[in-house]
């Protein structure tokens, strides 16, 4: 993975700087003029998923968004996906989800996220998200360095192993700046953060966080796993 060259054919060129754009200036030139038409915004429709989207509505509601239903999802996010589609007005949400034949072969009751949670991830989020992103030069991720462990130096913008242009908006948001775009903007909250869920993944894997833990500390709790794969290099499985 490389810090990316971009936008390469523009004068204003951000990789020349460190993190030169507002998450809003980076995103309207992406969507608008560098990858018209060719640029997604990945989204769980988790707990800090609205200040993207609600940028996005902003700039262009028609622009794809993919939502990775892994089958394991909670049923309010599945709710809060509904609630802020209609509500920010996207018209381009679609989802993106595991081979039915992968999970009949390799996971056939459903517990596979017990045995091999690696393998699991693939099936469910790394192979569909590619996939879906097939059709793309670029896309967008939510991923912020406050998030800790790998995310910590996360850079504003990067070049994935497939050589996919990588916008990381908001990589350098804290939690304040995220509430505080919520109450100026009027966003509903994921129904699970008033319970305590501080990132909210697959519904087997993500537990709610107590006061002082990190803020992913409820993701594969109790296990060494800290991310699902999708924005690590990755070789495919068979
Ligand atoms: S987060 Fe858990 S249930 Fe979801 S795909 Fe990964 S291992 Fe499977």
């Amino acid at each position: 993975m490389t810090v990316l060259t971009y936008p390469v054919s523009q004068a204003d060129n951000f990789a020349s700087r460190d993190e030169p754009a507002s998450a809003e200036t980076l995103l309207r030139a992406a969507i608008t003029r560098d990858f018209p038409g060719r640029i997604a915004l990945l989204s769980s429709f988790g707990a800090e998923s609205a200040v993207l989207l609600h940028m996005v509505a902003g700039i262009d509601a028609a622009t794809p968004v993919i939502f990775l239903d892994t089958g394991k999802l909670f049923p309010e996010t599945l709710a809060y996906r509904l609630t802020l589609t209609a509500q920010l007005g996207l018209t381009n949400v679609t989802h993106a989800g595991p081979s039915p034949g992968r999970i009949a072969a390799t996971d056939p009751d459903g517990l596979l996220w017990q045995r091999d949670p690696d393998l699991c991830c693939w099936n469910r989020k790394v192979e569909p998200t590619d996939e879906a992103l097939a059709a793309f030069d670029a896309y967008i991720t939510g991923r912020k360095r406050y998030h800790g462990g790998l995310r910590d130096a996360l850079p504003m913008i990067e070049t994935d192993d497939a050589g996919k242009t990588r916008l990381n908006p908001l990589v350098g948001w804290s939690r304040a700046q995220i509430d505080w775009y919520f109450a100026e903007h009027g966003l509903p909250q994921h129904p699970l953060v008033r319970r305590n869920y501080r990132s909210i993944g697959c519904a087997p894997c993500t537990r709610p966080t107590a006061v002082g833990e990190p803020v992913r500390a409820g993701r594969w709790a109790g296990t060494s796993k800290t991310e699902c794969g999708i924005h690590l290099p990755h070789a495919r499985h068979g």
